[in-house]
């Protein structure tokens, strides 16, 4: 579980899962909290329960995006009409699992409500505003933030909480690392539209035969300080999914493969 040093605070409860700790086996192997794919369910909630309990998650209630690799990001008034997972038998029987369709990010100041996301090389964004009382989780693939997500992000707390950009505190999770994260023309040309080619140039490592190395956590950093995020209020977690083998669980190395997903848990306290 990582857990960042500028989100402990608190106000707030917050972690994002890696492949440790778990009880899931094979691809899964051990902690894969992803709900819409093929693993055991006793399996995934007992991991989600474990992952609750490890950050003092608390809120009766769960709502997870269903993500679509969009910049689309919902403010969460009343969730209780959404779809709605059955946890009748599970470590997590007495919470609620809701299902956001068509989103990518969730947003709230309520306390009885943990968000959760879902990662195997993306970009998980997680932003706090400890001033006005808002969350924000954000799922930020190479679509999502070439569409800016991040800045979006921001934009809506800005707008629909009155946040000063100057307060919010902003992690950046676990993901593809330039190290492993090749592109090709298609995703830079993409870039291209959201980022100055001055900006551009701190993240893309051109290669031979038309290829990149793509560091999509400086592209969010990037965005977050072009919108008004202090340098020190960004906090960049340097491992990647691709290549930690045992840490992670990553979409890339598996190859189209089964494979297991890591989760982004956060909840306002009251
Ligand atoms: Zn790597």
């Amino acid at each position: 579980m990582k857990q960042f040093e500028i989100l402990t605070k608190p106000g707030i409860v917050h972690g994002i899962t890696t492949r440790l700790g778990g009880v899931s086996t094979g691809p899964y192997a051990t902690m894969n909290t992803g709900i819409y794919g093929n693993d055991d369910w006793l399996h995934i909630t007992e991991n989600i329960k474990r992952a609750l309990d490890a950050i003092g998650a608390d809120a009766p209630n769960i709502v997870a995006t269903r993500q679509v690799h969009s910049k689309n990001i919902a403010v969460l008034g009343d969730f209780s009409k959404l779809p709605e997972m059955d946890l009748k038998g599970t470590a997590l029987e007495g919470r609620h699992l809701y299902v956001y369709e068509g989103v990518d990010g969730l947003m709230t100041q309520r306390t009885d409500v943990v968000l959760m996301t879902f990662y195997a090389d993306c970009v998980p964004l997680v932003f706090y505003d400890p001033v006005q009382k808002v969350v924000a989780s954000v799922h930020s693939g190479w679509k999502g933030t070439a569409q800016g997500i991040g800045a979006e992000a921001i934009r809506m707390m800005c707008e629909v909480f009155h946040s000063n950009p100057k307060d919010i505190l902003a992690a950046i999770g676990h993901s593809a690392g330039v190290c492993c994260y090749e592109v090709d023309d298609k995703v830079i040309e993409a870039f291209k539209r959201q980022f100055s080619l001055s900006v551009l140039q701190d993240f893309i490592v051109p290669k031979d035969y038309g290829k990149y190395m793509l560091d999509l956590k400086a592209a969010n950093a990037a965005l977050m300080r072009m919108n008004g995020i202090p340098e020190s209020n960004i906090e960049v977690d340097s491992g990647c999914t691709i290549c930690g083998v045992e840490k992670y669980h990553s979409h890339r190395r598996a190859a189209g493969n089964d494979r297991g997903s890591m989760s982004a848990f956060v909840q306002l306290k009251k």
